[in-house]
C-alpha cells in the first residue's frame, strides 16, 4: 500500500511517500523544506512564521510527489498532530483536511514523539528494506529543539511517559547557549563542533538529578549564561568557547544518563532508543553505547533524526498495521502539548 505522510509540529515541511508491504517499506519520496534561514534572525522558531512557511511551501512539495504519482493510489494520509507548535499543526491539518477530501481518502493522526521513535527502525536508502525489530518493553528518550521526554514501550502503542522536560528542552538550551556564545542557530551542531576541540570541564549543575525522571535544563541555562558573563570580565570570550562548549554539552548528556540508568534499574527494560535532533550528536551516542554495553540501542539514521514527512508516513503505517483505524477528514485535530 502507498501511504502519504506530512510533517508540520515546527519549522521543517515535509512529505513523504512509502510503499509498505507486512514488514516492509520502500521510500518513494522524502520531500524537505527547511526554515532555519527565517528564524535565523531571531535565534529561535517564530510560530506565526513557520505557519506561513508550511503554507507556501505544502503545495509546492506536493507537486513535486503529484509528478510521477497518481495520489489516488494512496490508502491514507498520516499526519503529525503534535506535539507541536499550534499555528504551524494548524496549517497542516488544514492543507491534509483539503488534500484528504479531495481525494476522497481517510487520516491517521501520528503523534509526532512516536514517529522519532518509530524512525529508528528504518534506513535512509533506496529500495525495499525489511523494517527493524525491537524488544519491548524499551525505554524511548526524545531530545530535541522541543522536547526532552522519556517514555516506555510496553508494545507498539501502549506507551507511558515516565518524565519530561519541566522549562526547556535540551536542543532549546543548546540552541540559548550558542546564541549567547554568538554561533549560528541551531546551535547543537555548532556546539558539537567546537566541544571537539577541548576537553577543559568547567563543572555546571545538574539540576533535578533526584526528582524522578523529569528534567529541567533552565536553572543550568542560567548558570552557562553567569559563567560566560563572569569570563568576560576577565578575559577574551574567544578562547574559552571551546572549553564552555564541552562543559554544557558534558553536563546535558550526563543528565540524559543519569535518568536513563535509573529507569533501566527500575524496570524491565530490553532496548533503549534515543531519537529527535539532538540524537543525531556523535558524543552522546558513544555515551550512550559505553553506559549501557548490555542493551541493544537504536538511534535513527541522520537524517531521520530531524523532523521529516518520511517519519510521519512510516509512523503511519506501523499504526494501521497495529490496528488503529484512519479517521474521516472531519474527525482529526491537533495537539500542541505532548500525551
Ligand atoms: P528537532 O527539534 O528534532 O527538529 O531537532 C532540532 C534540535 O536538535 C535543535 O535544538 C538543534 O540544535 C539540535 N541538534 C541538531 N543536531 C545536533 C547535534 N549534532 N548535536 C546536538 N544537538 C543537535
Ligand atoms: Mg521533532
Amino acid at each position: 500500500m502507498f501511504i502519504l505522510g506530512i510533517e508540520t509540529t515546527c519549522d521543517e515541511t515535509g512529505i513523504a511517500l512509502i510503499e509498505a508491504k507486512e514488514d516492509k517499506v520502500k521510500i518513494l519520496k522524502n520531500e524537505l523544506a527547511t526554515q532555519y534561514k527565517v528564524h535565523q534572525q531571531y535565534g529561535g522558531v517564530v510560530p506565526i512564521l513557520a505557519a506561513r512557511e508550511h503554507k507556501k511551501n505544502l503545495p509546492l512539495l506536493l507537486k513535486n510527489i503529484e509528478k510521477n504519482f497518481d495520489l489516488r493510489k494512496i490508502e491514507f494520509l498520516s499526519f503529525s498532530v503534535g506535539p507541536g507548535l499550534l499555528p504551524a499543526l494548524v496549517s497542516g491539518k488544514e492543507f491534509v483536511q483539503d488534500l484528504a477530501k479531495k481525494l476522497n481518502k481517510k487520516i491517521i493522526p501520528v503523534d509526532h514523539l512516536l514517529a522519532h521513535f518509530y524512525s529508528v527502525l528504518i534506513r535512509n536508502k533506496i529500495g525495499w528494506q525489511k523494517i527493524k525489530e525491537i524488544n519491548f518493553p524499551s525505554l524511548v528518550l526524545i531530545v530535541s529543539g522541543g522536547h526532552t521526554s522519556l517514555y516506555l514501550f510496553k508494545n507498539w502503542q501502549e506507551k507511558r511517559k515516565l518524565g519530561e522536560t519541566l522549562d526547556d528542552a535540551a536542543g532549546e538550551v543548546l540552541d540559548k547557549c550558542a546564541r549567547y556564545l554568538g554561533l549560528p542557530y541551531p546551535g547543537g551542531p555548532e556546539i558539537e563542533k567546537l566541544a571537539k576541540k577541548s576537553k577543559n570541564y568547567f563543572p555546571l549543575p545538574k539540576p533535578m538529578l533526584q526528582r524522578g525522571y523529569h528534567f529541567s535544563f533552565s536553572g543550568l541555562k542560567t548558570a552557562f549564561i553567569d559563567l560566560v558573563d563572569e569570563i568576560k570580565k576577565y578575559k577574551k570570550i574567544d578562547e574559552e568557547i571551546p572549553n564552555l562548549c564541552f562543559s554544557l554539552q558534558k553536563t546535558i548528556f550526563e543528565i540524559l544518563i543519569y535518568k536513563l540508568k535509573k529507569a533501566k534499574e527500575n524496570f524491565k527494560v530490553q532496548d533503549i532508543a534515543i531519537s529527535g535532533g539532538v540524537a543525531a550528536n556523535q558524543t552522546l551516542r558513544k555515551m550512550v553505547k559505553k553506559n549501557f554495553p548490555n542493551n541493544k540501542i537504536y538511534f535513527p539514521e541522520r537524517k531521520l533524526s530531524t523532523d521529516n514527512g518520511l517519519n510521519i508516513a512510516f509512523g503511519g503505517y506501523l499504526l494501521f498495521k497495529n490496528g488503529t483505524l484512519p479517521l474521516s477528514y472531519q474527525e482529526i485535530d491537533v495537539y500542541p502539548r505532548s500525551i
